[in-house]
C-alpha cells in the first residue's frame, strides 16, 4: 500500500505528521512517500503542483494531503496559486466522487449551533459529484445580451449540464457507501425546475434498481437545506451535484461545531482517493502547535476504509478519536470549561495511545 503525503502549507505540514504517527502505530505495511503541494512546493520547485509531486500522487494507491494556501500567495498569477494543486490533482486523477460526513460527537454537542437533541449523535454522508455541473460545463463566459430582459445588456453565464455515465457513477457510489451504512440514500435535485436535476432523478431512480436493498428517496435541493437544520437526523446518505453539494456540504458541516473535526476524500473509479480535512491552511494558527489534528486523522481512517480495504483499522481510528474526547482532551478550538487544553502533538499522541 503506497500512500502519497502531501502536508502542503500552513497547519499542514503540523497535522499530517500527526496523522502520520497514528497510520504508523497500526502495525500495517504502508510505503509513505513525502512530496512538496502548494504555496511550499511554488516556493521549492516554481510550481504548486511539480510533475514529481503529481507523478507520486498519480502511482500511489492513495493521496493523504493536509492543506494549501497562504494569504501571501494571492498577488500570483492563478496558475502558480496553491489552491490550483488541488484542482489539478482532481482533474488528474479524475476524482469525481466527494465524500463529505457530518458526525457529531456526544462529547461536542455543545458547539453546534443548534440544540443539542437535534445533533447528539448526528452521522450522515455527504456525497457531491466533484467534476461536472455549472462549475464545469461549457459554454461560459460573458457577452452582450442577444435577448432576454434587457437585450444589449453586457451579461454573464454559466452551463448546467450532466451526462448520464456521470450520474450513473455517482449514484452507485451512494447506493455502495449506504450498504456500509444505514442503507439509506437522498437523492437531492432541482427536478421541478431544471431539465439536468430530471435526468438526475430520473438515472438515480434507474440505477437504484440494483440496490434495492437500499432505501431511496428523493428531495428538492430547497427542502434538503431546510431540513437539514430542521431534522439533521433523518439523512443517513445524501447524493448530489456540483453546487448543491458544495453549498448542502458546508451547511451539515457547520452541524458539528468545528471545522477541525471534519474528514473528507475524494475518490475516482478505481477508489483511488485523496483524502483532507475539510478546512484550510489556517495561516492565523500556523506554527503555533495548537491546530486540531482530528480532522486529517479521520482522513486517515476514511483512507484506509475506502482506498485500503483496511475497514477495521479504520475503525480502530475512530474508535480512537471518539476515547481521547470522552478523556476530555481538547486542542483550544472545541475546548470548553471543565475539558484538558492540549496542542496537536499532544492530541496526536494520545489517540496513538488510545489504539491500544
Ligand atoms: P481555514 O479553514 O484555513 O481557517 C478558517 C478558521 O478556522 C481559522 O480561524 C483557522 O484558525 C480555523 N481552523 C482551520 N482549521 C483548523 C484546525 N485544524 N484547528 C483549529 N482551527 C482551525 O480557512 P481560511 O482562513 O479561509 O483560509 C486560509 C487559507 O487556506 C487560504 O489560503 C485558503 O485559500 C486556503 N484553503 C485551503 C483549503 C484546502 O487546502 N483544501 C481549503 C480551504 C481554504
Amino acid at each position: 500500500m503506497k500512500i502519497a503525503v502531501l502536508p502542503g502549507d500552513g497547519i499542514g505540514t503540523e497535522i499530517v505528521a500527526e496523522a502520520v504517527k497514528v497510520l504508523q502505530a497500526l502495525g500495517l505495511k504502508f510505503e509513505l512517500e513525502h512530496a512538496d503541494v502548494g504555496g511550499t512546493a511554488y516556493d521549492r520547485h516554481g510550481h504548486p503542483l511539480p510533475e514529481a509531486t503529481l507523478k507520486l500522487a498519480k502511482e500511489a494507491d492513495a493521496i493523504l494531503f493536509g492543506a494549501v494556501g497562504d494569504w501571501k500567495y494571492d498577488k500570483l498569477e492563478r496558475q502558480f496559486r496553491p489552491e490550483q494543486a488541488i484542482l489539478g490533482l482532481r482533474k488528474a486523477l479524475g476524482l469525481f466522487a466527494n465524500f463529505r460526513p457530518a458526525i457529531c460527537y456526544e462529547q461536542l454537542t455543545h458547539a453546534s449551533s443548534l440544540k443539542p437533541e437535534l445533533v447528539a449523535g448526528l452521522d450522515i454522508l455527504i456525497i457531491r459529484e466533484l467534476t461536472g455541473d455549472i462549475y464545469f460545463g461549457q459554454p461560459r463566459g460573458r457577452r452582450i445580451a442577444p435577448d432576454g430582459h434587457f437585450p444589449g445588456a453586457e451579461e454573464a453565464f454559466d452551463t448546467m449540464r450532466y451526462t448520464r455515465p456521470e450520474i450513473e457513477r455517482i449514484a452507485r457510489v451512494a447506493f455502495e457507501a449506504a450498504r456500509q451504512r444505514d442503507k439509506r440514500v437522498t437523492s437531492v435535485d432541482k427536478a421541478n425546475v431544471l431539465e439536468t436535476f430530471q435526468l438526475w432523478k430520473d438515472v438515480v431512480t434507474e440505477v437504484h434498481k440494483d440496490y434495492t436493498d437500499v432505501q431511496l428517496d428523493h428531495m428538492y435541493v430547497d427542502n434538503a437545506a431546510m431540513q437539514l437544520v430542521k431534522e439533521p437526523k433523518r439523512f443517513d446518505v445524501i447524493v448530489t451535484g456540483n453546487m448543491f453539494g458544495d453549498i448542502l456540504s458546508d451547511e451539515a458541516s457547520m452541524l458539528t461545531g468545528s471545522i477541525g473535526m471534519l474528514p473528507s476524500a475524494s475518490l475516482n473509479d478505481k477508489k483511488q482517493g485523496l483524502y483532507e480535512p475539510s478546512h484550510g491552511s489556517a495561516p492565523d494558527i500556523a506554527g503555533k502547535g495548537v491546530a486540531n489534528p482530528l480532522a486529517t486523522i479521520l482522513s486517515a481512517a476514511m483512507m484506509l476504509r475506502f482506498s485500503l480495504n483496511q475497514a477495521e483499522a479504520a475503525d480502530r481510528i475512530e474508535a480512537a478519536v471518539k476515547k481521547v474526547l470522552a478523556q476530555g482532551l481538547r486542542t483550544p478550538d472545541i475546548w470548553s470549561e471543565g475539558t484538558t487544553r492540549v496542542g496537536t502533538s499532544d492530541m496526536g499522541a494520545a489517540v496513538v495511545k488510545a489504539l491500544g
